[in-house]
């Protein structure tokens, strides 16, 4: 090969690229952490926003570093303008600081990283890419090529008819058999050019991928001269900048999404053609959903509410109830882990690529419901409060003030059936919470609807609340209260004694349990509560008297 020649073309191609891939090799040697410590990234977009798809893939990440003592760091990917946003970092870090994901190294704003790899940023690493691509044009394994869309369609035109493979690549490959001496005077003619890579892969050959996740999976060597730098912005395909980004930023784990897995020869190539170690691949699988045809398909960010993370913030699920459910997607023996462990932390937990669902996995708002639901039932009262507290200000005002005024209160409220082993599971997210507490809280009782079901007819509701209010307010004591209870249905005649009542239902006006229904229903204008005891004695005799006569007033 004419070395002169090589030079003149590559000096050309890159005009000013002094730096060769040996000092940058010396500007980011290897990272001085235990062998076990995994380095992984994110590497979104600058879209402003993470979707589910992609918060689930960054906590995977942060977990697999997290584990090993590892570093997980943040790399925007901008080389397509198209999908940058106006302070799409800051967006991104934002959504992933609401989940507690934050990367220890990489960008922190719009302009600024921390970390010894950077720039963090790809618009921001040209010189390096073009380093790289220069080093192989002088190496004979790249070169610029000057074909036109219509030309590269002509070619791929020529191989649908003639049923060959697609690609830019042997014979089909215009550009590769161009002289070094026309190379250089086309571009000399101001000509437009991509920089490709010389392919030394064989078709005929395999190769392996060992995915962590999906165990060995064989391919066809690439023998594609796959575009480098792009023409017109002079940026790096996907496929360049991942062989530059991390390898230099020293990833020794790539965890990027099933849809990369096709590209892994071009990957494997590019990493050999270097003399670099491969990373270790996981390939995971897409979040699937199941809409409402009942078809099975991928969560869609334009077509689901609950793919948006601001779906969760709305709702007031709590971020660690949605990084536990994250969790069972990412690994498929976390749901026993979490039975086993219930009030264990998520830190516990060792992630294992082993564990990943290849097939792709189905996201089911209902289990996150009940997860969340779970992890609500074992808050404190004073955790709900805090918590409850931060998402009625931003989005439930009347709510937020009547809090504000009523702490102590409004803590034996939340403290109602909370604590011990089988604590009470009904609130499903922090937007929940004011429909099962409402009725504690003069504020939020204002226009009641009465659900009266069993005892409906308003002059024996009037006589049951009247005589309960006359003789029936002693709270000291619960089973003294109940009894009491009991008493009045005798005199009324109710069955205080279920069995009684069930063997002859005919000898009453019903039972207990419709006379306590009534307490409740005046009380709370629901059927369904907590316990009626804790209720009362919360509310206190004066309120309990109010009660029953606004919702007399009421029939
Ligand atoms: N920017 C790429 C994407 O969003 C990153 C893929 C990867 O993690 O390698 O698909």
């Amino acid at each position: 090969m004419n070395n002169e020649k090589l030079k003149e073309l590559a000096d050309l191609m890159f005009p000013g690229i002094t730096k060769t891939v040996e000092d940058y090799e010396k500007m980011y040697p290897e990272r001085n952490l235990p062998e076990e410590a995994r380095v992984t990234r994110f590497a979104p977009s600058p879209t402003g926003f993470v979707h589910m798809g992609s918060l689930l893939s960054a906590f995977e990440d942060y977990k697999a570093a997290r584990d090993t003592n590892g570093i997980f760091y943040l790399r925007i990917e901008d080389t397509d303008g198209k999908r940058s946003i106006e302070n799409g970092i800051t967006g991104i870090l934002n959504d992933l600081k609401n989940f507690d994901i934050v990367p220890m190294e990489g960008m922190i704003d719009e302009e600024n990283s921390t970390g010894e790899y950077g720039p963090y940023i790809q618009s921001e690493r040209q010189e390096i890419y073009h380093a790289f691509a220069k080093e192989l044009v002088l190496r004979g394994l790249a070169y610029p090529c000057f074909c036109t869309a219509a030309e590269l369609d002509e070619i791929r035109e020529i191989q649908e008819l003639n049923k060959e493979r697609i690609g830019y690549y042997g014979s089909f490959a215009k550009c590769r058999s161009l002289s070094i001496d026309e190379a250089i005077d086309k571009i000399k003619a101001g000509a437009e050019f991509t920089v490709r890579l010389k392919s030394q892969g064989d078709f005929n050959k395999k190769i392996i991928l060992h995915d962590e996740a999906r165990g060995d999976i064989e391919f066809p060597e690439n023998d594609l001269d796959i575009v480098l730098i792009k023409s017109t912005d002079k940026l790096p395909t996907y496929h360049f900048a991942h062989l530059v980004d991390d390898h230099l930023m020293r990833t020794t784990h790539v965890m990027r999404g099933e849809e990369w897995i096709a590209s892994f020869p071009i990957h494997a190539e590019l990493f050999k053609v270097f003399n670099f170690k491969l990373p270790k691949y996981v390939h995971l699988g897409i979040v699937m959903k199941i809409d409402e045809t009942g078809t099975r398909r991928k969560l869609s960010k334009r077509k689901d509410k609950e793919a948006s993370v601001e779906f969760y913030h709305k709702e007031g699920i709590p971020s660690y109830a949605v990084k536990l459910y994250l969790m069972t997607i990412a690994n498929s023996n976390f749901e026993e882990w979490l039975d086993n462990n219930p009030s264990a932390d998520l830190e516990e937990f060792k992630f294992d690529f082993k564990k990943i669902s290849t097939s792709g996995s189905l996201f089911d708002v209902e289990k996150l419901l009940n997860i969340s639901k779970n992890y609500l039932s074992r808050l404190t009262a004073s955790e709900i409060y805090d918590n409850l507290l931060i998402w009625t200000k931003e989005f439930d005002n009347e709510f937020y003030e009547v809090l504000l005024n009523n702490k102590d209160y409004a803590l034996q409220v939340f403290n109602i059936e909370r604590g011990g082993v089988k604590p009470r599971k009904d609130y499903t997210s922090y937007k929940s919470i004011r429909n099962f507490v409402f009725y504690m809280f003069d504020d939020l009782f204002e226009n009641p609807n009465y659900e009266f079901t069993k005892i409906t007819d308003k002059k024996e509701i009037e006589i049951i609340l009247n005589t309960y209010l006359d003789n029936y307010m002693d709270l000291s004591d619960k089973d003294t209260w109940f009894n009491k209870i009991k008493e009045m249905c005798d005199s009324l005649g109710y069955a205080s004694n279920m069995k009684e009542y069930k063997k002859n239902p005919e000898l009453f006006k019903g039972s207990v349990a419709d006379v306590s229904g009534v307490l409740r229903i005046a009380l709370t204008s629901l059927a369904n509560t907590p316990d009626l005891y804790l209720i009362m004695t919360i509310l206190g005799k004066e309120k309990i008297k109010e009660r029953f006569e606004k919702c007399m007033n009421s029939l």
